[in-house]
C-alpha cells in the first residue's frame, strides 16, 4: 500500500533560526526525520548544540532588552499576520509536510494540524491591537493617609522558552509563538525531536517573509532532550511555556524552580467521555470511537475512558466496536483515514506494552487489539476497545498516547461523575445525554479544564484550554492564553 505524497515538501529545513539568520547548527551536526507511515528518512535537520541554544536566549533576550518590539503592539500585529499570510501561500506544501513527518491524517491538516493554528495567528494579532487590559485606572485613593492615584499596567513578561511535543506540532508551536509575540514577548522554540521540519519551516518563513526584528523569534531543533532543560533553566528566560507528558513537566518544573522562572505547563490527560442512561447510544458510541481513533489517539485531549451505564454496557461496546472496525488504520494521504499511523516505532512499542498490560490485567479487546496487518511498513496500530477492566487498571488511570479506548461500567450520575474524577488527570472530557440541564449539570460536576456536551465543541483561538491537576499549570489560547505572557505592575503616584 502507498503512503507516499505527492506534493514537493518545503525545501531547506535543516536549518536553526538564532538572531535572524537561518543557519546550520554549530560543528555542523544534523539528524534524520523520518515518514512514521513508510518508516522512509525525509532528510535531515540541524542538530542544534549547547552553544546554539545560549545564543538563541541571547538573541531573544537582547531583542527584548534593546529592541521596540515590546513597545509596539501595532508591528507586532502586522507581523504575526505576514506570517500567517506567508504560510497560508505555502499551505499545500506545509499540509504536505506534516502528513510526511507527523502521520497527520489529511482531514487534519485542514483542520488542527495546519489551517485553524495558522489562521488564529490573525486572532492573536487582532488581539495585540484591540487588547484593552494595559492600562487600568484605578483612581485615586487615600491608603495610610498619602492621596494617592493608582494604575496597574500589563507588560510583555519578557523571553519566553517554548518546549513543545510532536503530536500536534503546528497547532501548539502557533499556541505559544501567537500570543506570546502578540504580548510583546520575544520566544525561543525547542521543538520535539520527531517532528523538527515543521518547526524549521516555521523558521524559514518568519526570517524570510516577514518583518520580525531579529531575535523576536529563534527557533532550535535538536536531537537532543537535554536543549529544552537547558532553556528551562536559562536566568535570561522569564517564561518557560512547555507542553508535553506530565513527568517531563515536572522536570521542568523543578529545573525551572533554581531561578523562579514562571512556568506554563499543558501535560496529559486521561479524559472521560460520559453515557448517561437516557442518551442515543449510537451516537454516543460512535462519537467515542471516532475520537479515540482520530489521529491514532495521540491527543492530549482526547477521550480515552468511555464511562457507560452498566445497563447498557453490552449495546455501547457492540456499537462502539462496529465504528472502530470501520475506522482500521490507514495511509494519512487518503482523504477518508481518520486514524493514521502512530509517530515513531519507540511509541508503537510503549502502545503494545500497555495493550499487553490489558491482556494480563483481564481485558478482552472488542475491537482492535495490535498492529495493523494492512501495512508491512508504518506504525500502525488499529483502533482498540479494551473491556472488561475498572477504573483501579493502570490501562484506566495512565495515558498511552495511542488509539486505546477503555470502556468501564457506571451506577448512575453520581458513580460517573466519582469515576471520572478518579483520575490523576484532569484536561477534558464529554457528556452525552438526551437531557440538556443533566448533561450540564454532570459536566459542571468534573474537574477538568474544558468539556463537551452532546458533541459541543470547545477547540476555538478564543477558548482557554488547558488542565486541572497533573494536567497542567495556565491555560493556552483565548484572552486567558494571552495573559500568560504579560506581567503585571501597579503604579501609584502621590497627588
Ligand atoms: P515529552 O514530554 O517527551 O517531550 C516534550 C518536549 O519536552 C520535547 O520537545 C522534548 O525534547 C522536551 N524535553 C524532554 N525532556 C526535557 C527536560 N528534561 N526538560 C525540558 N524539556 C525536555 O512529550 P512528547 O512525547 O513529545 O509528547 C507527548 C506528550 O505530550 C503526551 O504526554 C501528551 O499528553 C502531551 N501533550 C499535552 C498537550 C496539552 O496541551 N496538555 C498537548 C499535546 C501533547
Amino acid at each position: 500500500m502507498s503512503t507516499g505524497a505527492t506534493t514537493a515538501l518545503p525545501d531547506g529545513l535543516d536549518v536553526l533560526l538564532i538572531d535572524g539568520d537561518l543557519a546550520a547548527a554549530s560543528g555542523g551536526g544534523t539528524f534524520e526525520t523520518t515518514n512514521p507511515a513508510t518508516e522512509e528518512v525525509l532528510g535531515a535537520a540541524a542538530d542544534g548544540t549547547a552553544a546554539d541554544m545560549d545564543a538563541a536566549i541571547g538573541a531573544a533576550r537582547s531583542a527584548f532588552d534593546e529592541g521596540t518590539w515590546a513597545a509596539d503592539p501595532v508591528f507586532r500585529a502586522r507581523c504575526l499576520r505576514q506570517l500567517r499570510d506567508a504560510l497560508q501561500a505555502d499551505g499545500e506544501a506545509m499540509r504536505a509536510l506534516t502528513t510526511a513527518e507527523v502521520g497527520a491524517p489529511t482531514f487534519l491538516t485542514s483542520g488542527p494540524q495546519f489551517d485553524i493554528p495558522v489562521e488564529d495567528l490573525g486572532w492573536y494579532a487582532d488581539l495585540a491591537e484591540s487588547y484593552d487590559g494595559w492600562r487600568t485606572d484605578l483612581g485615586e485613593a487615600t491608603p495610610v493617609g498619602v492621596r494617592s492615584q493608582r494604575w496597574v499596567l500589563r507588560e510583555p513578561a519578557g523571553v519566553v522558552g517554548a518546549i513543545t511535543p510532536w503530536n500536534f506540532p503546528h497547532q501548539i508551536n502557533f499556541a505559544k509563538i501567537g500570543p506570546a509575540l502578540a504580548a510583546g514577548c520575544t520566544v525561543v522554540l525547542k521543538p520535539a525531536p520527531d517532528t523538527p521540519w515543521c518547526a524549521s519551516a516555521i523558521a524559514r518563513v518568519a526570517a524570510e517573509r516577514t518583518d520580525l526584528p531579529p531575535g523576536v523569534l529563534n527557533v532550535v531543533t535538536s536531537s537532543d532532550h537535554t536543549l529544552g532543560a537547558q532553556l528551562a533553566g536559562d536566568p535570561r528566560v522569564d517564561v518557560v511555556s512547555f507542553t508535553g507528558s506530565t513527568a517531563t513537566g515536572r522536570a521542568v518544573m523543578r529545573t525551572a524552580a533554581e531561578h523562579i522562572t514562571k512556568v506554563f505547563l499543558e501535560l496529559g490527560g486521561k479524559s472521560a467521555f460520559v453515557m448517561l442512561d437516557d442518551a442515543d447510544v449510537a451516537a454516543a458510541a460512535g462519537m467515542a470511537a471516532f475520537m479515540a481513533a482520530t489521529h491514532a489517539g495521540q491527543g492530549c485531549a482526547i477521550t480515552t475512558r468511555l464511562l457507560v451505564p452498566a445497563s447498557l454496557h453490552d449495546e455501547v461496546v457492540d456499537a462502539a466496536a462496529a465504528t472502530m472496525a470501520g475506522l482500521a488504520a490507514g495511509d494519512p494521504n487518503e482523504p477518508g483515514t481518520i486514524c493514521g499511523p502512530v509517530i515513531s516505532e519507540r511509541q508503537r512499542a510503549r502502545i503494545e506494552s500497555y495493550l499487553q498490560l490489558a491482556r494480563d490485567e483481564g481485558a478482552t479487546f472488542a475491537a482492535g487489539g495490535g498492529r495493523s496487518e494492512r501495512f508491512e511498513r508504518g506504525w500502525f496500530i488499529d483502533p482498540t476497545l479494551v473491556v472488561g477492566l475498572d477504573n483501579s487498571s493502570r490501562v484506566a488511570r495512565e495515558e498511552i498516547f495511542g488509539p486505546v479506548l477503555t470502556v468501564i461500567s457506571h451506577t448512575g450520575d453520581d458513580d460517573a461523575v466519582r469515576i471520572a474524577n478518579d483520575s490523576p488527570y484532569g484536561l477534558s472530557g464529554a457528556v452525552f445525554s438526551a437531557d440538556e440541564e443533566r448533561a450540564l449539570a454532570v459536566a459542571g460536576r468534573i474537574r477538568t479544564g474544558t468539556i463537551g456536551v452532546n458533541g459541543g465543541v470547545w477547540y476555538s483561538a478564543d477558548v482557554p484550554f488547558g488542565g486541572y491537576k497533573q494536567s497542567g499549570i495556565g491555560r493556552e489560547m483565548g484572552v486567558a492564553g494571552f495573559e500568560e505572557y504579560l506581567e503585571t505592575k501597579s503604579i501609584a503616584i502621590a497627588r
